[in-house]
């Protein structure tokens, strides 16, 4: 078994999609950033890499490359299910927390455990989502952007 952590923020601006866990959710302001900015997805990207010992996202798919302009970042999370598969890894469970003070997130994590799980190949009990607000304190709070943390457990396949 292998462990990994992945974090990442993403600042809230407005004219952009607000895309968590592949979800699409209605909101005045979105994520700014090269890719759709699913910054849970990054996170949990940044845990399976780290864990497998193969850097991180930044790495993989650079921000300067074209390619990866405005790409769903499911997209990526099934490249980096590859690269796992790659060193002869696969997730065993993942747990995973979303730090934004608005919108409300609870009503949408069932839709992103799934997204996340069929990505990965393994099954929805195996994908954990928590949100929590910050109490408004800090950039969170501010509502300046959103951070997500994860924690990845990896098996030999
Ligand atoms: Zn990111």
């Amino acid at each position: 078994m292998r462990i990994g952590h992945g974090y990442d923020v993403h600042p809230l601006v407005a004219g952009r999609d607000l895309v968590l866990g592949g979800v699409k959710i209605p909101h005045s302001k979105g994520l700014q950033g090269h890719s759709d900015a699913d910054v849970l997805i990054h996170a949990i990207c940044d845990a399976c890499l780290g864990a497998a010992g193969l850097g991180d996202i930044g790495r993989h798919f650079p921000d300067t490359d074209p390619q990866y302009k405005n790409i769903d970042s499911r997209k990526l999370l099934r490249k980096v299910k590859e690269a796992i598969a790659g060193r002869g890894l696969k997730v065993g469970n993942i747990d995973s927390t979303l730090v934004a003070q608005a919108p409300r997130l609870t009503p949408h994590l069932s839709q992103m455990i799934q997204n996340i799980a069929a990505d990965l190949g393994i099954t929805p009990e195996s994908v954990n989502i928590k949100a929590t607000s910050t109490e408004k304190l800090g950039f969170a709070g501010r509502e300046e952007g959103i951070g997500a943390h994860a924690v990845v457990l990896l098996m030999t396949k």
